[in-house]
């Protein structure tokens, strides 16, 4: 049955014209419409000229009035503005996809959209303007740069902006979310229906949740009956990808949450226009963290019994997930728990989905104990003669980087590994040729009474892993490759079907695999990485940590069917934040399944020196405090075997930190989120009546860097300002993008001392804030100095001997009783100092300062706080960034802290503070110098990736806020550069690929000017800067 034939049917007012291509029989008493398009929106949108929709293409006929389906034309918009005042649900056309409207304003209606989809009633719906200017009266704008609203739309783009406090839209729509998607299609109909309305419309995609969309009004035609009004606009010229979604809630930053049909001119608008930088930042709207924590509850939970909620659930892929919540409430603060009926690991406790929302979702455990290092408890997992798992040494490996078919070179490099003390070896394994090389690398080694496990790194290829199964002692599958073909960033919409059907793919092509390790008794690391997810994993959760997951699931699914358990997971990613939040996900995800597999830990294309040590121990280190991880890699651009050294150091701390169980007295943690990034950002100081200086400077929005100084380097001023990285203009000190913000003298100089005196008068003048403790500001006062004082020092009072108004910074441990704590309600302090002495065996900081932190939120005090660590004399420099890595960088990475203090007798200066600010980069807080993605090399490098990497650093080292990736090759270098601005990939022997993005901009560049190339790249995007001149 044709269209037409279905049409007339259901329909009986509407008859076929025969001279529309839909319908082609019936009575020829026909109405055309036909209005003048707005061709001006064609101008801007460029490319994005087929996407353009207009009355024009409204050409569709109609016997009478008074039926269902009506032309998308002018004739027709006061009916729908009158549906809309009627709270009923109508479908229109767009200028991407037909879409489901009504008002926004109207819970009946919203609900009613809701249950026509089939939609979580988490997920949050956008909504749609008639104007660019009426925007504000939803959303906060006032952030954005002048015309960028009105480049950006009427067109294919939803923004994700702030409600803010003065936004009219009902508190009830997409409840609990702070953000709201707004778009102003450049289709004429709804924006006339939306201005009409007098309200705002709620907008979304015309289908059931996770059919394809829809793009002509008969592929939602079973949903029609459900709707006031159909309007056809005829065939929407621009596919099925949808607009592209862009998060601008934030100031200076975007995030593209979905790429859409528009992308790219989006992309080039924002960045090339308007200077606004990509964020690597997870957003909360339509971002998979929610996602995450209203999930999923695995199938066995279909038993659940709730008799206080109406709680339903609905399978789909292997998952329950929460389908109607609406109902539930969260009673004050008590938290319902549900609980399956079969037995196991199957509980899960409710909370709301933030706070003050009546929707309550899975809170979810993951990791042993939140208040102290508890191992996870795993099975083993044998990797040749190593066991791997919770009952075991936290193991260590690297790679080699050698070409794998050069067998000597291989033999060699595995050796020094060895010698160095690695437990496992991994070796890239491309082709049938390296497979072959492997057989004889293993048995050089057997020869040489060299057993260490061997590991076959696998990519895009199936018949080689089967091959080297056969030799090696360990599988690593990339889940993102191994079965699907390589990702082409584009949104695919995949139909249930099509997404079963390469489920079914990947499971012909990874069981064989997985029987021939069973056969063999080989172990498998199912890995997935952040920048390499599959097409069909990105088109459902995006590059999400909650893809990442559901990636590795697949395959862990089957590996499960078959009995095969002998497997670790990795969910490595280059931005450490992600890898914890993926980590702890995973972790999550196992505990509600009752899994238990170890878990291999690592921060991909951490770079080199000091960067990639500090990259790693933030990601390594923060799991290691949770007690997460079996195996780990600190993955550096450096010589393989200088790998073993920091991971060594970062294997012991995690097992000295689970051994001794290091933690503080239980505490009930309820503000901290662990699937998602909220940075809890101090109050900064404001300037107050009478106050002689300016203090806004002390504290840095992005996270400061306070250092110590001493007497002595009050001794020359000038090279004390420069080792502040002050600027100096005529001998005198200016605050910079990388300036300490505050300095804390122990000892202040005698007041007859008028050098030293003078040297920090200059600095508090320029807003550096100047910390003396108390004692020392009572007997030699400085003037205008901040003073430290203890808990003690406040409840005794004798901080009230300072002058009125004297700013106070309050040293604090975290683990102090909570009367103790009470004296932060009633003071004004500018900061605190978090601090707990470096060699406390039993109490950890971190749990220390996450209890402080808890405490701090749930009373309502918003002072900054800052990471203060004190290391003992004679540490090793690798030792401190490890330690500060992980003590500062577990919280930072949740969002908790303002700043750092590291102190350290007998290290360099200059090494101090460049280390403090590369925690706050490697956290994604402050940006001061340009961010490096580069891969560890392996053997399939095309060029000599340190010498490379150290000439693009000395070139390019002074761009903060551009990332620029350089990678080994093509075959994983463009998926694995993660959200690089560049990309330096070796393409070919002695040839250079450059990138924008993702995308593939210079092929083939001869290696010699490939470094010139790329700069003359970062010109041509307007990134570049020229290197700062030195100071006088
Ligand atoms: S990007 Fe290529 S060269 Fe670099 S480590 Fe990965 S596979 Fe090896």
């Amino acid at each position: 049955m044709n269209f037409s034939t279905r049409l007339a049917e259901k329909l009986p007012g509407i008859l076929p014209a025969p001279s529309s291509p839909l319908l082609r029989k019936g009575v020829p008493e026909l109405r055309f419409f036909s209005i003048a398009a707005n061709h001006s929106r064609r101008l801007r949108w460029g490319l994005q000229k087929k996407m353009v929709w207009s009355f024009q293409r409204a050409d569709v006929c109609v016997a009478n009035s008074s039926c269902l389906v009506h032309p998308a034309t002018e004739a027709y918009a006061q009916e729908a503005i009158e549906a809309i005042k009627s709270e009923k649900v109508i479908a229109v056309p767009t200028d991407t996809l037909y879409g489901f409207a009504c008002d926004a304003c109207s819970l009946e209606a919203v609900t009613r959209i809701y249950e026509i989809k089939g939609r979580k009633l988490t997920s949050p719906l956008a909504i749609c303007v008639g104007d660019v200017l009426d925007i504000k009266r939803v959303a906060t704008t006032n952030h954005l740069p002048h015309g960028l609203l009105d480049s950006l739309l009427p067109g294919p783009v939803t923004l994700v902006l702030q409600r803010g406090e003065s936004s009219i839209l009902e508190k009830t729509l997409n409840a609990g979310i702070d953000t709201i998607g707004v778009r102003v299609p450049d289709c004429e109909f709804i924006r006339e229906v939306a201005r009409g309305s007098g309200s705002v419309l709620a907008l979304t995609s015309a289908n059931l949740s996770g059919d394809r969309s829809s793009v002509c009004v008969q592929d939602f035609e079973s949903l029609w009956q459900h709707c006031a009004f159909v309007y056809d606009g005829g065939l929407l010229p621009s596919g099925r990808a949808g607009s592209t979604i862009v998060d601008l809630s934030k100031v200076g930053k975007y995030k593209i949450i979905r790429p859409g049909s528009a992308k790219q001119a989006t992309v080039a608008i924002l960045e090339n226009a308007f200077s606004i930088a990509c964020s690597p930042l997870a957003f909360s709207y339509f971002d998979s963290l929610r996602e995450m924590a209203t999930g999923v509850l695995p199938a066995p939970f279909s038993g659940v019994k709730s008799p206080d909620s109406k709680l339903g659930f609905a399978k789909s892929m292997n998952f329950v997930r929460i389908c109607d919540l609406r109902n539930l409430r969260s009673a004050g603060r008590r938290v319902s728990v549900i609980r399956n009926s079969n037995q196991g690991s199957d509980l899960a406790e409710l909370q709301p989905a933030s706070e003050g929302s009546p929707l309550l979702v899975p809170r979810q455990k993951y990791c042993e104990s939140l208040h102290k290092t508890v191992r996870r408890k795993t099975r083993t997992v044998m990797v040749g003669n190593v066991a791997l798992g919770s009952e075991h040494p936290i193991r260590i490996q690297t790679m080699t980087t050698s070409d794998t078919k050069d067998v000597a070179a291989t033999v060699d490099e595995v050796m020094r590994i060895a010698d160095r003390g690695a437990d496992i070896v991994r070796i890239t394994v491309q082709g049938k040729k390296e497979a072959d090389a492997c057989f004889e690398i293993k048995d050089k080694l057997v020869q040489l009474n060299y057993n260490i496990p061997l590991v076959a790194d696998i990519h895009f290829a199936p018949a080689v892993a089967l091959r080297v199964a056969e030799c090696f002692d360990k599988i690593r599958v990339n889940p993102g490759n191994f079965a699907d073909r390589r990702a082409q960033f584009e949104t695919i919409e995949y139909t249930e079907d099509e997404y079963q059907s390469e489920l079914q793919h990947i499971e012909k092509v990874f069981t064989p695999l997985v029987e021939k390790c069973k056969k063999y008794g080989r172990a498998m690391r199912i890995g997935t990485n952040h920048g390499s997810l599959s097409d069909r994993i990105m088109s459902y959760y995006g590059d999400s940590p909650r893809g990442m997951v559901e990636s590795a699931f697949e395959f862990a699914r089957i590996c499960r069917k078959l009995d095969y358990h002998n497997f670790v997971f990795s969910m490595k990613a280059s931005n450490p934040v992600i890898m914890v939040q993926a980590y702890r996900l995973l972790v999550a995800e196992m505990y509600v399944h009752g899994w238990d597999y170890p878990l291999h830990l690592g921060v991909t294309e951490a770079g080199e020196g000091e960067d990639g040590r500090m990259k790693s121990a933030i990601g390594i280190g923060t799991l290691l405090q949770d007690g997460l991880g079996d195996t780990i890699r600190v993955s550096l651009t450096e010589p393989p075997e200088e790998e073993i050294d920091p991971c060594r150091r970062l294997a012991n701390l995690g097992t000295k930190a689970a051994q001794l169980q290091q933690g503080v007295a239980p505490f009930e943690e309820k503000h901290r989120h662990y699937f998602d990034f909220q940075r809890r950002t101090g109050d900064l100081p404001v300037q107050k009546e009478g106050e002689e200086v300016d203090y806004r400077g002390v504290l840095h929005r992005d996270g400061s860097v306070l250092m110590s100084i001493s007497l002595d380097q009050l001794k020359a001023p000038e090279l004390l300002y420069r080792s502040l990285a002050t600027k100096l203009v005529v001998g005198m000190p200016f605050k910079d993008l990388a300036t300490v913000d505050s300095i804390l003298l122990r000892e202040l100089p005698p007041v007859d001392d008028q050098v030293a005196r003078l040297a920090l008068k200059r600095l508090i003048d320029v807003s550096m804030g100047v910390i003396a403790p108390l004692s020392e500001q009572l007997t030699k006062p400085l003037p205008n100095a901040m003073v430290l004082v203890n808990l003690k020092e406040l409840s005794g009072g004798a901080y009230k001997l300072l002058p009125e108004g004297t700013r106070l910074a309050v040293s604090v441990r975290g683990d102090e009783p909570y009367e103790e704590l009470e004296i932060l309600k009633s003071i004004e302090a500018t900061m605190i100092l978090h601090d707990v002495p470096f060699n406390e065996d039993k109490v950890s900081r971190v749990h220390a300062a996450r209890r402080l932190f808890e405490f701090l939120s749930e009373n309502s005090v918003n002072f900054p706080v800052i990471h203060h660590i004190e290391f003992p004399t004679g540490i090793h420099r690798d030792e401190l960034v490890i330690h500060a890595g992980t003590y500062a960088g577990a919280l930072l990475v949740d969002g908790l802290g303002d700043g750092l203090m590291l102190e350290a007798p007998d290290q360099d200066f200059d090494f101090l503070r460049n280390t403090s600010f590369n925690l706050l980069q490697g956290c994604r807080m402050r940006n001061t110098k340009t961010e490096y993605v580069s891969c560890p090399s392996c053997g399939r490098t095309l060029f000599d990736l340190q010498e490379i990497s150290a000439e693009i650093r000395e070139k390019t080292s002074h761009l903060p806020g551009v990332s620029i990736a350089i990678m080994g090759c093509i075959v994983n270098g463009p998926g694995e550069m993660a959200d690089a601005d560049f990309g330096y990939v070796g393409g070919s022997p002695g040839k250079i690929d450059l990138y924008v993005g993702k995308t593939v901009v210079k092929r083939g560049i001869a290696m010699t000017g490939a470094t010139d190339a790329l700069i003359g790249l970062i010109k041509e995007h307007g990134r570049w800067v020229d290197p700062p001149v030195a100071d006088e």
